[in-house]
């Protein structure tokens, strides 16, 4: 994290909402009715005027320059080239610039990857998983799946060894698949970092049938504008259930082999909220840190909230600082904690949730309620079963030790379990502590390692298991 003036990240969207994709869940689509007439390109004097108070906004440290969509591409490279000098122009002393820019990827050739590497840009490259999955929702503006032009994209990206994450969206149509996605992402794209987005798509009872139908633009140009409203969801909407699911089997597989090589964004953001650290907004006790500019430098609250009612104001006109510093801005953060239900404050695993994004809370808890997450089901269930690995591992960190020796402590601790199974006999009490004999309960299989560790404390299983 950078030390600044006021530590904020701002996402900019210099083409608005404008995309040469269509997916079906993008709901930011929609947005381009904020903007009507407008040619959703962010001016040469904008730019300037941003890249030059980004700078000035921040202390010394780390100042990411974001770009994200619509696509950014379509702005074409010139336009980066441009930001580039800029930064370097407008940097302050002890400042670092970390170029980054989410992508759908399908614009990328020899020269955006070669100009990626050449000023480390990180890339963010969105991918639901193999083709015939990524292909359901992903589609072109003729309807057809874009995987074969994203590849490509990624192809160029790997030549010419650009850093780059996979931004995998959640929705109904994938989220049956955790492990399938989870290696083709490890084994066949090499990806390292992976962040895990999930689809939630508000409706009301009015909007929920031309919800159903996607965002993007109809013939005679009526669509709805998407805000964060309603308590129904579309049918690509991801379930709460399936959420919980699915990060789940990725987190087992995950820490049996790959801690410490794979980076996945929900499994570091729950590690480190044992530190007291809370990296990702989401799952803070307050946000309002991550807002997002629009190509014509209107600044929004969030980018999951570029809606009239979340204006801030421009950059053109008001100083961004002000904007971020602003009492709007402040309450929106400080609402997050504010409106948490009572049912979130007396449960288990809030200090690594802490309610989820209150655009997702919509609906009611089991007493009655009201403003509990959508996700909660899922985020109940991810939090509260990969609890005791994530205290091994946070264990081994407090004793000066590394998170990943967790693999070699699951591994041998398995060893000695099922040596345990072997040596007992059909009708002694069953090493699992079920108080059953053996033959009754664990005749020939045995449990998971992990649910056979569940009743021994983390600090105990990090002390039989030295360095
Ligand atoms: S509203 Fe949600 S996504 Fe936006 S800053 Fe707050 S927690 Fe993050
Ligand atoms: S798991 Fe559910 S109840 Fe617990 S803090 Fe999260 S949203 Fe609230």
């Amino acid at each position: 994290m950078s030390h600044s003036l006021l530590w904020f990240h701002l996402l900019a969207k210099p083409t608005g909402a404008v995309c040469n994709l269509d997916c079906k869940y993008c709901f930011f689509l929609s947005k381009e009715a904020l903007y009507p007439g407008s040619k959703f390109r962010m001016s040469d004097e904008l730019l300037e005027n941003y890249i030059r108070q980004l700078f000035e906004s921040h202390g010394p440290g780390e100042v990411n320059v974001a770009w994200q969509g619509g696509e950014p591409t379509l702005m074409g490279i010139e336009f980066f080239r441009k930001s580039v000098e800029l930064a370097v122009k407008h940097r302050k002393p002890g400042q670092t610039i970390i170029h980054t820019m989410q992508t759908n990827g399908t614009l990328i050739n020899d020269e955006w990857a070669e100009f990626f590497r050449e000023n480390d840009f990180l890339i963010g490259l969105s991918v639901d998983g193999p083709k015939e999955i990524h292909d359901l929702y992903r589609t072109n503006k003729g309807g057809s799946g874009s995987f074969d032009q994203v590849i490509r994209g990624w192809e160029y990206l790997v030549k010419h060894k650009v850093e780059f994450n996979i931004l995998c969206t959640l929705h109904s149509a994938n989220a049956d698949h955790p492990l399938e996605i989870y290696r083709f992402f490890r084994d066949v794209l090499l990806a390292r970092h992976i962040q895990f987005i999930p689809i939630i798509e508000r409706a009301t009872q009015e909007s929920l049938y031309i919800a159903n139908e996607g965002w993007s633009e109809k013939p005679g140009g009526d669509r709805p504008l998407y805000v964060q409203a309603g308590d129904l969801v579309t049918e690509r909407s991801v379930k709460a259930e399936q959420y919980g699911k699915f990060l789940t089997a990725i987190f087992w597989e995950w820490i049996r082999r790959d801690v410490g090589k794979v980076f996945v964004q929900m499994f570091d953001v729950t590690l480190a909220s044992h530190f007291d650290i809370h990296s990702l907004c989401i799952h803070a006790p307050v946000c309002g840190s991550a807002l997002a500019m629009e190509h014509n430098g209107d600044m929004y609250s969030c980018d999951h909230f570029v809606e009239p009612d979340y204006l801030l104001g421009n950059i053109s006109k008001s100083s961004m600082l002000e904007l971020v510093a602003s009492e709007a801005q402040k309450k929106f953060g400080e609402d997050k904690l504010e409106t948490l239900p009572k049912y979130c404050i007396e449960c288990d695993v809030r200090y690594v949730c802490n309610g989820g994004c209150p655009k997702d809370r919509f609906i009611s808890a089991p007493g009655g309620e009201s403003g509990l997450n959508y996700l909660c089901e899922g985020y109940k269930h991810f939090f509260g079963s990969t609890q005791h690995a994530v205290k091994i591992m946070a264990e081994l960190i407090r004793n000066g030790r590394y998170a990943d020796e967790i693999m070699g402590i699951y591994d041998k601790e398995e060893e000695l379990m099922k040596s345990r199974f072997r040596n007992a006999e059909r009708n002694d009490h069953c090493p699992c502590g079920s108080g059953m004999k053996k033959k009754h309960c664990h005749p020939v299989s045995y449990p998971e390692v992990a649910d056979f560790l569940a009743g021994v404390s983390p600090a105990d299983i990090v002390r039989r298991n030295p360095a």
